[in-house]
């Protein structure tokens, strides 16, 4: 039974039934029972006010989001399956925090252009323009942030916004619509669509999108960045990855075991940047080893409202099959060295027991080959590659399609940057894993994407350049002048 009202479209300022009629279900990963209904289908159109008072309106948004907290952290819970311990302290707290920057940016000047004096007499100017309507194509796995990462800087920069949730999670979208109303932001600048890939690529592929934002699967932003580009629209793609995680032989133990766990298990391994791939120094092996063993019960999946719970089930059924199957294929076909985990369902409580639980699953003796190691899982599963010099590791740990983050840790300041340097991907981390505040500007090299969210680059890719010339010398330049 749907415990909740049904989600409709959001479009000129209000809520609004889909002419579709059509309705999908959201389903609470934590029991695998149906939380609400969702309408689906298409609506559109625009407005604009000047930088200051779009950054008031985003201020206020971002207040009345740290006042909601709880409540929304607590939807976010029931759509995903987080626990949360997390979604209370992360998942609306980052969006906020990006809704604030780009607010402060924008009403400080941040938008403003360039002038060169050409000749006394000429100049040139510039202005970033808005692009106009944007639409913004969101993930599952962190539904409100990935809206607000996407709006924050769209509407910041005086766009528009047509927002597709996640079919598996749409659940913040309405609420977000909502409190960008009661903000005071005019009605038609943030619009909410319902629906799974065929609405994405409609929005996709629709003549008045200026530009489309997308994350998820590299598999589906070939797509839509191929769909976009042909019609000229600017895209920006936040895709996936297998990012390595090298730890070198005077790495702090503790710290290099914390790292491991926080890059493979935090939301339950569904996280862009996770550091899946974890090359450890053979000569560590066995401590690296135990440290991490006798660190896997601080992982406790359980009531995800409980406070000592800090992990998840997966998002959905679907999902579960996926990491379930990769786990499968670790053991059997690649036949990697099982250290702990497994395709078993941990232990949970009863009435939690239908839900799509697994446990976090750590192979050793990787090998670079290994499907395991190759593809990525987006589930909590670490494997472990030894090496035997750290300039073997950089050069494995690149050996990839995928760029989306990577780490090193090590107390060798040169050793640190030197490594960082070498390591192809767009978001890295040094002695720590998976911090990404609303200041640092975080995209992906090779095919995990196109482009940056947040920091003052991010913005960049919501607007579009003019120049003028002026020329005040009251005569025109022409070759035509009479001989
Ligand atoms: P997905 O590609 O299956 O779906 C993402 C979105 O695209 C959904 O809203 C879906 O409805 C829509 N979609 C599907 N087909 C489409 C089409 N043909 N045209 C337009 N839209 C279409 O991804 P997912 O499973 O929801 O998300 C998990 C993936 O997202 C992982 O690969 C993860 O690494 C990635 N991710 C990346 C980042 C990042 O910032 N780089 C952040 C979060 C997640």
């Amino acid at each position: 039974m749907a415990t909740s009202s049904p989600r409709q479209l959001y479009y000129d300022g209000q809520v609004r039934a889909a002419s579709s009629g059509k309705t999908f279900q959201t389903v609470n990963p934590a029991t695998a029972t149906p939380i609400a209904d969702i309408q689906s289908r298409i609506p559109f159109m625009v407005p604009n006010p000047p930088p200051i008072a779009r950054a008031r309106i985003l201020q206020k948004a971002a207040l009345i989001l740290r006042q909601r907290n709880d409540e929304i952290a607590r939807v976010e819970t029931l759509d995903c399956g987080k626990a949360f311990t997390e979604t209370s302290t992360v998942d609306v707290v980052t969006g906020a925090d990006v809704l604030e920057y780009y607010a402060n940016f924008i009403g400080g000047g941040g938008l403003n252009g360039e002038t060169t004096q050409l000749r006394e007499d000429a100049w040139v100017y510039t202005k970033k323009a808005p692009l106009g309507v944007c639409a913004g194509i969101g993930a599952w796995n962190y539904p409100i942030q990935i809206a607000l990462w996407k709006s924050a800087a769209c509407l910041a920069a005086g766009n528009t916004m047509v927002y597709k949730p996640s079919e598996y999670t749409p659940l913040h979208a309405q609420t977000l619509a909502e409190i960008y109303t009661e903000a005071g932001l005019p009605a038609g600048v943030f619009n909410v669509v319902h629906g799974a890939g065929d609405v994405g690529a409609y929005l996709t592929s629709h003549p008045a999108v200026a530009k489309v934002s997308f994350t998820g699967q590299v598999a589906t932003g070939q797509k839509v960045a191929g769909a976009a580009s042909g019609n000229m629209k600017y895209v920006t793609m936040e895709l996936g990855g297998k990012s390595p995680l090298i730890i070198c032989p005077d790495a702090d133990l503790e710290n290099a075991v914390d790292g491991a766990m926080m890059a493979n298990f935090y939301s339950t391994g569904q996280v862009c940047t996770n550091g899946t791939r974890v090359f450890v120094p053979r000569s560590m092996k066995a401590a690296f080893e135990k440290r991490l063993l006798e660190k896997i019960p601080y992982v406790r999946a359980g009531p995800l409202f409980d406070e000592q719970t800090n992990f998840g089930p997966l998002s959905s059924a679907v999902h579960y099959e996926k990491v379930i199957s990769y786990i499968r294929h670790g053991i059997q076909t690649d036949r990697a060295t099982l250290l702990c985990g497994g395709p078993e369902k941990p232990d949970v409580p009863q009435d939690l027991q239908a839900g799509f639980w697994v446990k976090p699953t750590i192979f050793t003796d990787c090998t670079d080959s290994m499907r395991i190691v190759k593809e990525e899982i987006f589930g909590p599963v670490m494997s472990i590659l030894y090496y035997d010099t750290v300039e073997e590791a950089v050069k494995r740990a690149n050996a990839t399609e995928l760029g989306l983050a990577a780490g090193v840790f090590t107390k060798d300041l040169n050793q640190a940057h030197r490594v960082i340097d070498q390591l192809q991907a767009g978001i890295t981390w040094i002695n720590t894993w998976g911090e990404s505040p609303a200041e640092m500007a975080v995209g992906g090299w090779k095919k995990s994407g196109l482009g940056v969210e947040n920091g003052r680059r991010g913005i960049e890719a919501w607007v579009q350049n003019k120049s003028t010339l002026v020329d005040m010398s009251g005569a025109v330049v022409t070759v035509f002048a009479k001989l």
